[in-house]
């Protein structure tokens, strides 16, 4: 396959072909979308800080045994990843009540679950990435039971690390969205990317709600200053992994 080819572009990212078949080239763009595309914006600096985060967060979760599709980050805005199916399922973790759950459930936000909360949704734009239950994503096959129990035992193992590793930056994960892909060997490694635009991050230094917000909810609630915000995680994350 030659390479620099462009393979597909989305909201956030753009992937490339590389002379190695096995391996893809993302492009981590500044573009920002909310509420399934329809407000749309630039963050300026996003695509380096998102790939530049993800790459640390992905490195860390190797460090635990976390199989995931990093290889390298060429540059700031750039990261190689091995190729993978990518399933079209988004699993989310929650550990304290936001966004969605508040809205479909009426739990008030900010309320911080006694065990964390795994939840699933179709990746699918035109349906706007419904909620499934567990039956429904086994009848409509989009993972095997195997398969499922292992991206749950996964995502709950992600959510410990990546909870304490924040607890350290004097963060709190709230709660974020993971996808993850089948390699050439049917392995299920952790794709996509973790990042502000994916993860609900509380400063604690902060206790007023706007205030503390440093991840995409600045966008979507046009709290402002999310380029600064964006960077003030990253500054952590790089102050930690030292
Ligand atoms: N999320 C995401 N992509 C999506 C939907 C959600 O990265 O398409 C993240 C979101 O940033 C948050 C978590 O998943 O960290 C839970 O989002 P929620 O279901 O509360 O949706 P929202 O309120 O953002 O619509």
């Amino acid at each position: 396959m030659s390479s620099n080819q462009k393979l597909y572009e989305g909201k956030a990212k753009i992937l490339y072909t590389t002379a190695d078949p096995e391996i893809l080239l993302t492009y981590f763009k500044d573009d920002a979308t909310a509420f399934n595309a329809q407000k749309r914006g630039t963050i300026v600096g996003k695509g380096k800080i998102n790939c530049t985060i993800s790459s640390q967060l992905f490195k860390l979760l190797e460090a635990y045994d976390i199989p995931t599709h990093f290889i390298d980050c060429p540059a700031q805005d750039q990261m190689l990843v091995k190729r993978v199916k990518i399933l079209p399922i988004e699993v989310i973790v929650r550990n304290i009540a936001a966004g969605s759950l508040c809205r479909q459930t009426g739990l008030a936000e900010g309320t911080i679950f006694k065990f964390p909360l795994v939840e699933y949704c179709y990746k699918n734009d035109s349906l706007q990435d419904p909620l499934l239950t567990r039956d429904r994503l086994l009848i409509m096959e989009l993972a095997t039971p195997e398969q499922l129990e292992h991206i749950r035992n996964l995502a709950l193992k992600i959510n410990d690390i990546l909870k304490s590793f924040f607890d350290q930056c004097q963060i709190t994960l709230v709660d974020f969205k993971i996808e993850f892909g089948l390699d050439a060997n049917d392995n299920l490694i952790l794709a996509d990317e973790i990042s502000p635009d994916s993860c609900r991050l509380w400063d604690q230094s902060q206790t007023e709600p706007n205030l503390r917000v440093m991840d995409k909810d600045r966008f979507r609630r046009d709290i402002g200053n999310v380029e600064a915000a964006y960077q003030q995680v990253l500054k952590r994350i790089l102050t930690q992994v030292g």
